[in-house]
């Protein structure tokens, strides 16, 4: 696909405001950006609250060689808001609703990853931004804005029982370590490790506590291991000290991996007991090396995972209204959006920023 690429029915578009950054250097700042006027399938969504995760500012910085970022580029992809018009074709929705919207916008619908649930695996997803706007040209652009048009079965309801300021979150931080611990079987009786407690991290922790897992939170943070308790962890390992992570070696069943920065991996995958199997969620730039034996001796693998399917996504959603489950959120107005970008760089948030987006009507 290009980025100029247009579909064949003509789209009128309005004005929304956003915050983009123009290049990978500058900050982010105020921009007008277009949005299609819904269609008859589409969803508008007045953004409440946008998350802030580590992948908008790999983005926002161009830092992942694989994904070019096309500038301006307006990140966000963990957004709840409320309806406020949809198409005539729309039966799920209707304006007023509270609706959420995640990393995926589109897919083509017809192969078999669509057939199966797994739009996150569609060789022609449409990601919320970043990615080829095949009905506006250009590229699309995220939640950092106060207003987004989806196709409605990108669109997620949300449990009424759940604060909004922490749902957010759940749209990519939520279901990215939801979907892999469902697939590898994280359930009572299981012992999982949790690598760094950032947003994926913490929620990875909370996730894999209601599915009843014991869960140990590997975190280079001193500071963090009373927070990594309460967020519902049985223990904490300082990685850095290599006798605390001896102690455990060949115990786990399950590790997740969200680091979002050039580390180890081997002395992760050691953990793992027999047949089992870390997950790399974060995703640093740079290739890990893999040591051969940390594999061989105990038939260990090691495989990632992208987001999760929209039909799973929702599943995450009741699930987590439920259990009662939302990200701890630091809420901010997103005048503030370039100092938690600072502030994230170093992990130092807790553990999740979402940006009040009222705040941007005064901009
Ligand atoms: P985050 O909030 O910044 O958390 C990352 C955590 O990694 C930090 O809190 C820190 O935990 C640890 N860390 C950071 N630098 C480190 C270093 N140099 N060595 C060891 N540990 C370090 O980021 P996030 O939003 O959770 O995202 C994490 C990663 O997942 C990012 O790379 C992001 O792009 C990726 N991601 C992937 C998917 C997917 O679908 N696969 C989806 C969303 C995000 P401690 O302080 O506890 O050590
Ligand atoms: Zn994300």
């Amino acid at each position: 696909m290009t980025t100029t690429q247009f579909s064949s029915e003509e789209h009128n578009r309005y004005k929304a405001k956003a915050y983009a950054a123009a290049n990978a250097n500058s900050p982010l700042a105020s921009i007008t950006i277009p949005r299609r006027d819904p269609g008859e399938h589409d969803v508008q969504i007045e953004i409440l609250f946008c998350g802030i995760c580590h992948s908008d500012l790999h983005t926002v910085r161009n830092e992942w060689s694989a994904i070019p970022t096309v500038y301006p580029c307006v990140p966000g992809h963990e957004i709840v808001g409320r309806v406020t018009k949809v198409g005539s074709a729309v039966t799920k929705f209707e304006p007023g609703d509270i609706a959420a919207v995640g990393c995926l916008v589109d897919s083509d619908g017809n192969c078999p990853e669509c057939q199966a649930g797994f739009e996150q695996y569609c060789p022609n997803m449409t990601l919320t931004y970043n990615s080829p706007d095949v009905q506006l040209g250009g590229v699309t652009y995220g939640g950092y804005s106060d207003s987004i048009v989806v196709k409605d079965h990108f669109v997620l309801r949300v449990p009424s029982n759940l604060d909004l300021a922490g749902v957010a979150p759940l749209l990519c931080a939520g279901i990215t370590t939801y979907s892999p611990m469902r697939h590898w079987g994280v359930t009572k009786g299981k012992k999982v490790g949790v690598v760094g407690l950032g947003g994926l991290g913490h929620m990875a922790v909370k996730i894999a506590h209601a599915l009843g897992a014991h869960v140990v939170v590997f975190t280079t943070s001193l500071n963090k291991k009373e927070d990594a308790l309460r967020l519902g962890a049985d223990e904490v390992v300082i990685s850095r000290n290599t006798d605390q992570m001896r102690k455990h070696e060949g115990s786990f069943n399950f590790v997740l991996d969200a680091v979002s920065a050039e580390h180890d991996i081997n002395s992760y995958l050691r953990l793992l007991c027999r047949d089992g199997n870390m997950t790399l969620v974060g995703a640093p730039d740079k290739p890990h090396a893999v040591a051969a034996f940390s594999l061989i001796l105990k038939r260990r693998s090691l495989s990632g995972s992208n987001i999760g399917g929209i039909a799973q996504t929702q599943e995450m959603l009741d699930f987590c209204g439920k259990n009662n489950i939302t990200a701890d959120v630091e809420v901010i107005p997103i005048q503030k959006v370039n100092e938690a970008y600072d502030r994230l760089s170093k992990a130092d948030v807790k553990y999740r920023f979402s940006i009040d987006m009222a705040s941007l009507k005064s901009q």
